[in-house]
């Protein structure tokens, strides 16, 4: 059983449903050995879309909990960081990264373009889905080839939560010569991706990435895979952890990765 969860969001996310104390002693009743707070900081996007953490209060509140649930839960400090190809994003998080002591830092493609695939009106300006897919993971492409300040590349195909049929008419091979550099790209240089259980929950039958991708980076030589729920909410903490175990193995993994003060290890199945 994979007891660690290291994607969550409270509160002090923009879209976070449950205080971060609920959710760690929600935790706590799970059984769970740690947790990783991921708050959102989604620096740059324009036409508002922007969101950036309280970061002294978010960590404040680390601290306190903490101290608070010593010996009963671990509790980590990371940053989930909206990765956009500009130099005005990638100099404002190496900065940023510079002056927290994250345990943890997720990067993550929210938006393409400054759009987020979450509003259907993203699709409008594709021809179909297949070209937003493809424009999505072209942008990852270009992240992952100029920004490596990053421990995990979060939910790789987060697109394929959204549109009409992404997610059903996914397969690696319509993307091979995208998702193969994508891939490549992370693994040299030494990064992880993540699992993220949140695509069960949201109709997919797939986590993100989709098994497919998940063997292909198994086969590349990749690192094992951080896990994460995504949860926004209590409730959601740790949610189809079995069946994202499942997945892992079925990929080839025998063991995921966690990290803290951004140094990586790694916990068996
Ligand atoms: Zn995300
Ligand atoms: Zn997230």
């Amino acid at each position: 059983m994979i007891k660690t969860d290291c994607h969550l969001h409270s509160t002090f996310s923009f879209d976070g449903s449950s205080d971060a104390e609920s959710e760690t002693v929600r935790a706590i009743e799970l059984g769970l050995d740690c947790i990783c707070f991921t708050e959102h900081n989604d620096y740059g996007i324009e036409d508002g879309g922007s969101f950036v953490v309280d970061t002294p209060a978010y960590r404040d509140n680390i601290i306190r909990l903490k101290e608070k649930y010593s010996g009963q839960i671990e509790i980590l400090f990371g940053i989930e960081a909206g990765l956009q190809p500009t130099e005005n994003v990638f100099s404002y998080f190496s900065a940023y990264l510079k002056e927290w002591d994250f345990d943890f830092v997720i990067g993550s493609s929210h938006v393409v373009n400054n759009v987020d695939p979450y509003f259907p009106e993203f699709f409008d300006d594709y021809a179909d889905d297949d070209a937003a897919c493809r424009a999505y993971f072209e942008e990852e492409l270009m992240n992952a080839s100029m920004y490596e300040d990053y421990d995990s590349y979060g939910h790789l195909d987060y697109i394929l939560r959204y549109g009409s049929s992404g997610n059903h008419s996914f397969t690696y091979e319509k993307f091979a010569d995208v998702l193969d550099p994508l891939l490549k790209t992370i693994i040299s240089h030494g990064k992880c991706i993540e699992i993220n259980s949140a695509g069960f929950r949201k109709g997919m039958d797939q986590p993100n990435p989709h098994m497919d991708i998940l063997r292909r980076y198994h086969d590349l030589g990749g690192l094992p895979p951080t896990v994460g729920s995504d949860a926004h909410a209590s409730e959601d903490i740790a949610a189809d952890f079995d069946r994202t175990a499942r997945v892992l193995l079925s990929a080839g993994f025998g063991s995921y990765s966690i990290f803290r003060k951004r140094i990586r290890s790694e916990i068996p199945l």
